[in-house]
């Protein structure tokens, strides 16, 4: 019965980039503890925290990976970009060089990662401090919006891990767009296998009648 059959589980790894000191660890424990402090040390060992969340009535596990200040060195292995299922490339909004050194991110993401189809793989650009911008902004949300289109359409939005504003709104948007790619490709790989089963079960078909034409044979000369 259908009841037996366990609901599917839906996981989705997030990984946060981008340069030293934008706030992505700020996010990340905004997000998962709801708590904004002023240091942290980086942590040794633990590259992941796990968060569950619902979306569209699904619960779902965030596998939320945050660097342990490896971005300083550019030094971040590959088993840290494996397997992403979408990225979190975050800026300063008070920084104009942590916005220019985003491109650097993202290709070095694709790169490590090895994303197959990068220009549908889902990225979420923050521009963090929004809190500060008022006064110290060096990065325009024109720049911002340009930028993202620029670069197939990326999703963005401008945050505070401080104020904890939009931070929530950036991590579930990420991961339902990266939900959605994933049930896509899930349906293209359900399609193919169908697909396969028509052809070999046409192809199958195609020889018994073959041989039945060859059995036949001799009543369709007549004809
Ligand atoms: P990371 O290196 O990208 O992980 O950045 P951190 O999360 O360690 O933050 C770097 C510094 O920026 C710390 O001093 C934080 O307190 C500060 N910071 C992080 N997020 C914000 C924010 O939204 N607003 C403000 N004003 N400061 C922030
Ligand atoms: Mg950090």
């Amino acid at each position: 019965p259908p009841s037996a059959i366990p609901e599917k589980k839906c996981f989705v790894k997030v990984v946060a980039i981008g340069d030293s000191g934008v706030g992505k660890t700020s996010l990340i424990q905004m997000f998962e503890h709801s708590r904004f402090t002023e240091s942290f040390k980086p942590t040794i060992g633990a590259d992941f925290s796990n968060k569950e969340v619902t979306i569209g009535g699904k619960i779902v596990t965030l596998q939320i990976w945050d660097t342990a200040g490896q971005e300083r060195y550019q030094s971040l292995g590959t088993a840290f970009y494996r397997g992403a299922d979408c990225c979190l490339l975050v800026y300063d909004i008070t920084s104009q060089s942590t916005f220019e050194n985003l491109s650097q991110w993202k290709s070095s993401f694709i790169q490590k990662g090895m994303i197959v189809n990068p220009e549908t793989f889902p990225f979420m650009i923050v521009g963090n401090k929004l809190d500060i911008a008022e006064d110290n902004r060096q990065v325009s949300e024109y720049a911002l919006q340009k930028f993202c289109k620029e670069n197939g359409e990326m999703t963005y939005i401008e945050a505070s891990a401080l104020n904890n504003l939009n931070v929530e709104k950036a991590f579930c948007k990420l991961a339902e767009i990266a939900l959605k790619r994933q049930e896509l490709m899930q349906k293209k790989t359900d399609d193919y296998i169908v697909q396969e089963k028509l052809r070999e079960r046409a192809q199958k078909l195609g020889r018994a009648s073959g041989a039945q034409r060859q059995n036949n044979g001799n009543r369709e000369n007549c004809q």
